[in-house]
């Protein structure tokens, strides 16, 4: 084969080659997933109550409130993240956010809320969510509800959107979600926000339940539904 087409052969294959391995690429970026994913460029801080020495609610067998919160706060934050949201939680593991040196219980709870609305005001969220256990000493009671400050018609909006959800995705409570006053992170939030009471420690069945990966991996899901809900009803 004389030099010169050889050449251009093997020029032509240089084309055809760069042609198939730039398509897919190009294709790649011309791509709109990534950009309809329903919750990109939401931002959400989630908020595992309690935490450290501050155990919060415990259940007749010693589960701890906040060991539950946490578990369902990072499956729900998985939920969220694959939706294409960014999500912080304010604690990871299993501690308080009061300064390290910090003495005695009651002082260290005080520097722990002011710290988890400190937190929100940094991360500045499109909304903020408080996970939260119950515990009463009847053991009567039991389901999930959600709480809002009264001051905000769009934290009520969210906090009855994942009422309705989880009433339809796991039908254990037929409460209305509610406006309470006494909650200082829902108070001093400043954007829209839920307390979330997933369940009742103190109920025997329901304890059971909340220890199980499955319940606590439905809750997560039917709370992110309702969070799904809150976005694109408000993009109406
Ligand atoms: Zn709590």
């Amino acid at each position: 084969m004389p030099k010169k087409i050889g050449l251009i052969l093997w020029l032509l294959g240089a084309a055809v080659l760069i042609s198939l391995l730039s398509y897919p690429i190009e294709r790649h970026i011309n791509s709109t997933d990534f950009l309809t994913l329903p919750l990109a460029d939401r931002v959400i801080v989630l908020d595992p109550g309690h935490g450290g020495p501050d155990g919060g609610a415990v259940g007749a067998d010693q589960t701890v409130e906040k060991d539950i919160a946490l578990t369902v706060s990072q499956k729900l934050r998985d939920y969220l993240v694959q939706a294409g949201a960014t999500v912080y939680l304010t604690r990871e593991k299993d501690r308080d956010l009061a300064n390290p040196d910090t003495r005695g219980i009651a002082q260290r709870k005080v520097e722990d809320i002011k710290n988890r609305v400190a937190f929100v005001e940094e991360k500045d969220p499109d909304i903020f969510l408080t996970i939260h256990l119950n515990a009463l000493s009847s053991t009567q009671w039991r389901g999930a509800q959600t709480f809002y400050h009264p001051s905000r018609p769009d934290s009520k909006r969210l906090a009855e959107q994942i009422q309705t959800e989880i009433i339809a995705s796991l039908g254990n409570t037929t409460r209305d979600a509610l406006a309470i006053n006494s909650v200082y992170v829902l108070k001093h939030a400043n954007r829209p926000a839920s307390l979330v009471e997933i369940g009742f420690l103190s109920n025997p069945d329901e304890l059971t339940l909340l220890k199980s990966s499955d319940y606590q991996e439905q809750m997560a899901a039917s709370i992110y539904l309702g969070v799904l809900s809150y976005f694109s009803e408000g993009d109406q």
